[in-house]
């Protein structure tokens, strides 16, 4: 999509706590940005949420949403493997922005059953079994979490990573639209509004990281490695670098993450797994 061009963009409206913050100088993608948040607040209204999981490409997101709506809800994705630093800069949002970030967390049961059938740290054994923790730990309650939802806003960006080079701004392909305004804005421009804005920041930044998730499965990269190189770094170049609603093309790894997920929920429910 290309940037939308305003002259003049309209005046921001902030928040009483960021009050005192300058307005950004890089007019272009912000005003494109804040174009998207205009047109998916029109169409969806109080139906609309951000969803974040607090890197910086979220934290702008949320800034320029709830500058035009103070009210928007904010959820995040509670996997019981996210780092120390990932629950300190929500809690640093949370007093910025004077809101309550509601916490995503996974079935109990489902991620009991998952461990005693596979361990704790089964996604270093096998590309399904990633895929599995991911299921249990993310997608499936995502789902749960997005249930009733119209549209959410996400910090997608497609420089970020190969797999995500085609990503849409408007991505209707399910129920709940997903909304990435930041689509087309550089790493540049990323850093320049986080800069001017004096937003938060997560402290694995400063580690080298460039892509944080869970704490086992992140490291930082290395010069010359794509944003999201650190994310699952054991598994083979050409493993999908996503964490489950849109799994890997390679058939294979599906159906056996499939079978995987079919016995960990017969395991929780107390009944033997059928074979498909
Ligand atoms: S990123 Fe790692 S720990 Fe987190 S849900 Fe996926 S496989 Fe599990």
């Amino acid at each position: 999509m290309s940037r939308v061009r305003i002259p003049s963009p309209a005046p921001i409206t902030i928040s009483n706590s960021v009050h005192n913050l300058r307005k950004p100088d890089s007019v272009e993608p912000v005003a494109s940005a804040r174009e998207i948040v205009a047109a998916a607040m029109r169409e969806f209204g109080s139906s609309l949420i951000v969803l974040s999981s607090f890197q910086r490409e979220d934290v702008i997101v949320t800034d320029l949403v709830l500058s035009a709506s103070p009210s928007t809800r904010v959820l995040t994705l509670d996997t019981g493997r996210v780092p120390e630093a990932t629950h300190r800069i929500v809690a640093e949002v949370e007093r910025r922005y004077a809101i309550a970030v509601e916490r995503i967390v996974p079935d109990p049961a489902e991620v009991d059953a998952m461990v005693a059938l596979h361990g704790i740290d089964l996604f270093r054994d096998s590309v399904p079994d990633r895929m599995l923790c991911c299921d249990i730990r993310k997608s499936r309650p995502l789902a749960r979490g997005l249930s009733g939802v119209a549209a959410y806003f996400t910090g997608l960006r497609r420089a970020q990573a190969k797999s995500r080079a085609s990503i849409e701004v408007f991505d209707r392909s399910a129920a709940s639209v997903k909304i990435s305004p930041l689509a087309d804005w550089t790493t540049e421009d990323v850093l320049r509004y986080t800069r001017e804005r004096g937003l938060p920041e997560h402290a694995l930044y400063a580690a080298g990281y460039t892509s944080i998730g869970c704490d086992p499965c992140t490291r930082p990269i290395v010069a010359g490695e794509d944003e999201r190189a650190g994310r699952w770094w054991w598994e083979s170049p050409e493993a999908v670098k996503e964490c489950g609603l849109h799994f890997s093309a390679d058939g294979r790894a599906e159906r056996t993450v499939d079978v995987l997920l079919r016995e960990v929920l017969a395991a929780q429910a107390g009944a033997p797994a059928q074979s498909a």
